[in-house]
């Protein structure tokens, strides 16, 4: 099965993207929203994060508190660090699982960290999705209700975009300018072929 991964930053337009994609019949996996579920889930996953942070990160009712858990690692770059060296391998298998049952000629993986997680490894292309920096602000400021000086914090948080372009494979321009619906279909067409249908 070939395998993709989608990326960018904040605002970029991953999700959209990847919704044209599965019009298409693509099937996605939306790693953020898939390790959220793990967190409750994961019965592996659930022991291990109880064992390193404490039982108290889950409720009575065996719910992840994500607050508790994030006021844990926030602050601290050593205990994030190793939330991450226990939540993404968890991520990686679970993808590995969910492309297994997909009945299409090849998957995407919507990912915000797919560099940094390491997860681009286990991907036959990366998509890397490019608007401005000032655009991907505005979208999300208006997405989120958030000020501007917040959303700047977190983007700065992330990967530079100088960076990510050096790791990705293929590119979409969503700048607002350029069409979003004929660059899904060029590499539609490309993916197509490389995973044998030549169509
Ligand atoms: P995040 O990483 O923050 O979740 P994202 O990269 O997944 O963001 P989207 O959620 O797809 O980005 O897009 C951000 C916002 O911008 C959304 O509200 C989306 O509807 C809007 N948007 C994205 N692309 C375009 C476009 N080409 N034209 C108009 N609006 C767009």
């Amino acid at each position: 099965m070939l395998k993709v991964g989608v990326t960018g930053g904040m605002g970029s337009g991953k999700t959209t993207v990847c919704r044209i994609f599965e019009v298409l019949g693509i099937p996605v996996y939306y790693s953020d929203e898939r390790s959220k579920a793990l967190l409750n889930t994961d019965v592996s996953l659930i022991e291990q994060l109880r064992s390193r942070f404490g039982h108290d990160i889950y409720t009575r009712d065996g719910v992840i508190d994500r607050r508790k858990l994030g006021a844990r690692v926030f602050a601290d770059e050593a205990e994030l660090n190793a939330l991450n060296a226990l939540v993404h391998p968890a991520v990686f298998k679970d993808f590995d699982n969910w492309a297994l049952l997909q009945r299409a000629p090849y998957v995407l993986k919507e990912a915000a960290i797919l560099f940094e997680s390491g997860s681009y490894l286990d991907c036959d292309y990366t998509i890397l999705v490019k608007a401005p920096a000032a655009l991907r602000m505005e979208r999300v400021m208006l997405r989120d209700g958030l000020t501007g000086e917040l959303v700047q914090q977190r983007m700065d948080r992330q990967m530079s975009e100088e960076e990510k372009e050096r790791m990705a494979d293929l590119f979409i321009n969503n700048d607002g300018k350029e069409l979003l619906i004929p660059q899904v279909l060029r590499l539609h067409e490309l993916f197509m072929k490389k995973a044998g249908f030549n169509g």
